[in-house]
């Protein structure tokens, strides 16, 4: 009988996690009794959570050197700072690559505890369930093509909301993994399809399989069939249980069915989520506008009601959570009033051509004509990944300060006068927190944008605490380092070309 556990209650009322195992007696054929067999694990459960503490703060701490060794080395190998010999070159490739493969060990092992522990929130948006699986399959392209694999996709077009990222995670790694065990020649095979409520996804492959017995095992942390499987194919042994994690915080399922020799197929439904989005209320667009109006806000999982100006607000089921109003319409003032009492958020928007620009982007704010270079203000308290970041906004023609503390960061801002704030959370003297705190109440800042840069996830309401223009948060080492140079630079570009404000 396999073991099975339970909460006790302690005679002084506090709770004792135990696990038992039962067995029967047989006496000829005849059951004479049952011995159950009770195991407090309280102190196994502290250890455990201990551990996955302990690992949880190493990880974190290493964020941060290792994203300034990353950095580095990049700016190093793309000989930035003058040309090295072959052999000095092929040694820095080297690097380079490990230091990627050390990167991915502790994003994944960071992403497992948070997953398995509940703390990731799924940012869920309706999605085409097609397009997602080609975005998948065309991210690995490459990868396919240099194994000689051939990759397939036939996708029914369903809409459904999820976490777009986290089910791309999932069939990137089946996919990868498929083109992993694969031979030369194989091909791999994605299919997607409605199945009642749900959204199947699967991924085949004519690969060297599965043996029966560990057909359950693979979805574990760490666990692989073949113990070379990490070194050779260069996994981490957590890329099932990840996905597992992650399908189930969808409600769904995974499972795989495989053959030895022949192939595996690996599986997993997702319900198509029929939950809805926020409400929101379109007061004074014309009917000729209507449709695009309805397409844009509703693509972010919204839907959308239509009004006249001067609709009754108070009268409106169900309430609005959002209430867009064109100012084109004229609405009269005291209208506008009354909306603004609403317990809703107003954005208000002139124009046919302005509410995807009010609506999305709040960028005009920083958006400055300007014959001058953009100027960062970067305040992170290690000196080393500093002089890294500055070193790369300097190739983009953009000047950078580097400041340490929260007071020198407050100064900063005052004198240097940046057009972008880049900000570590955590720093000698408090947190980034404070600076946007002091930085909100001046006119001059308040509206600067900010890119967060930082070891800890941020979640949304801390995202709300920090922002004052558009605000960003990266999280150290899940970017590398040229994806968030590309991030940074398309980012200035688009400041550099908004209009100025009136
Ligand atoms: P990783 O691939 O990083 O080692 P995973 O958790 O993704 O970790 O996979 C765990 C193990 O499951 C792999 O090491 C491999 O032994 C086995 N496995 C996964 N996918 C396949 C597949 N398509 N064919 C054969 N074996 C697989």
């Amino acid at each position: 009988e396999a073991d099975r556990s339970d909460t006790f209650t302690r005679f002084d009322g506090t709770p004792m996690p135990v696990e038992y195992s039962t067995a029967l007696i047989l006496e000829s054929e005849q059951i004479d009794g049952i011995v159950v067999v009770f195991r407090d694990i309280t102190v196994r459960q502290e250890l455990a959570k201990m551990k996955d503490e302990f690992i949880s703060t190493v990880s974190h701490e290493l964020r941060t050197p290792l994203t300034s060794i990353r950095g580095s080395l990049g700016l190093l190998s793309n000989g930035v700072f003058g040309t090295l010999q072959p052999k000095g070159q092929h040694m820095l490739e080297v690097a380079v690559k490990n230091t990627d493969r050390l990167v991915r060990l502790i994003n994944d092992i960071l992403d497992i505890e948070r997953l398995q522990s509940g703390k990731v929130v799924l940012e869920k948006k309706p999605v085409s369930a097609r397009q997602l699986a080609q975005g998948a399959v065309e991210g690995l392209q490459g990868v396919a093509d240099k194994q000689k694999v051939k990759l397939a996709c036939d996708a029914c077009d369903e809409t459904f909301i999820v976490d777009p990222d986290r089910i791309t995670q999932v069939l990137t790694n089946l996919i990868g993994n498929a083109i992993k065990f694969s031979k030369a020649e194989g091909e791999v095979k994605v299919r997607v399809e409605r199945q009642d409520d749900d959204i199947r996804f699967s991924v085949s492959d004519t690969g060297r399989g599965i043996p029966p017995e560990k057909v359950d095992l693979i979805f574990g942390r760490f666990q692989q069939v073949d113990a070379s499987d990490s070194r050779e194919k260069g996994g981490t042994g957590l890329g099932l249980a990840i996905s597992k994690a992650i399908v189930e915080q969808h409600g769904g399922r995974i499972w795989v069915e495989s053959r030895l020799g022949e192939g595996s197929t690996f599986s997993f439904l997702v319900p198509l989520g029929t939950q809805r989005g926020p409400y929101v209320l379109v007061v004074g667009e014309t009917d000729d506008r209507r449709e695009e109006v309805a397409r844009l806000v509703g693509r972010r999982g919204a839907r959308v009601r239509f009004a006249e100006v001067g609709v009754n607000l108070d009268g409106l089921q169900p309430a609005p959570s959002m209430i867009l109003v064109n100012l084109a319409a004229s609405p009269p003032l005291e209208w506008v009033e009354a909306v603004r009492h609403q317990n809703a958020q107003v954005v208000c928007y002139q124009g046919p051509d302005a509410l995807g620009h009010e609506l999305f982007a709040a960028l005009e704010a920083a958006g400055r004509e300007r014959a001058s270079r953009f100027r960062v203000l970067v305040v992170e308290d290690d000196a080393d990944l500093a002089e890294v970041l500055v070193a790369i906004f300097e190739r983009h023609n953009t000047e950078a300060l580097s400041v340490g503390t929260v007071e020198d960061a407050i100064e900063a801002a005052d004198g240097f006068q940046p057009d972008l704030l880049m900000l570590d959370l955590g720093l000698p003297g408090g947190s980034g927190f404070d600076v946007v705190e002091v930085l909100r109440h001046r006119p001059q800042q308040a509206h600067i944008p900010v890119l967060i840069y930082t070891a800890r996830e941020v979640g949304p309401e801390d995202l709300d605490r920090l922002r004052l223009g558009e605000t960003r948060a990266f999280v150290k080492t899940r970017v590398t380092a040229q994806v968030f140079e590309e991030a940074v630079v398309t980012w200035l570009e688009k400041l550099a070309a908004a209009p100025v404000p009136q």
